[in-house]
């Protein structure tokens, strides 16, 4: 059973464009200068139209974590035991992400994470990898 991906949307497309390039990008609206937590078609902040994309950095730390080890779906169950977590982002957006070999290691709230790319199905996904 094949794993379902993500779909872009309108407010979410050039994240994922920018995921096929191996950049990480999050908005920022030109108007008031803030960062969007998560991808929308208008500011939170000022509810202006004036969203533009950035690149990451990359670098972020664990908000949260959980280690699943009984899949929700057939199609996570040769994944599983696998780690997801929130991360907080330097840059002040926020990602839900796998983390590489997360099962197997320590998580830590507040560790300290790096976002790299790998494909699944012809779409290239962020994930999390610990720092040393
Ligand atoms: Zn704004």
């Amino acid at each position: 059973m094949n794993r379902p991906l993500p779909r872009a949307t309108a407010e979410t497309a050039a994240f994922w464009e920018g995921c096929a390039e191996g950049a990480l990008r999050y908005q920022i609206c030109s108007h008031c200068e803030k960062v969007q937590r998560i991808p929308r078609a208008r500011c939170v902040h000022c509810f202006k139209e004036a969203l533009t994309w950035k690149p990451s950095k990359g670098r972020g730390r664990i908000l949260s974590f959980t280690v699943v080890h009984r899949a929700p779906t057939p199609a996570f169950r040769a994944q599983a035991p696998y780690a997801l977590a929130i991360v907080d982002m330097d840059e002040g957006f926020r990602l839900m992400v796998n983390v590489r070999d997360g099962a197997q290691r320590d998580l830590k709230i507040d560790q300290p994470v790096t976002i790299a790319f790998h494909e699944i199905d012809g779409v290239s996904l962020p994930y999390a990898e610990v720092e040393a």
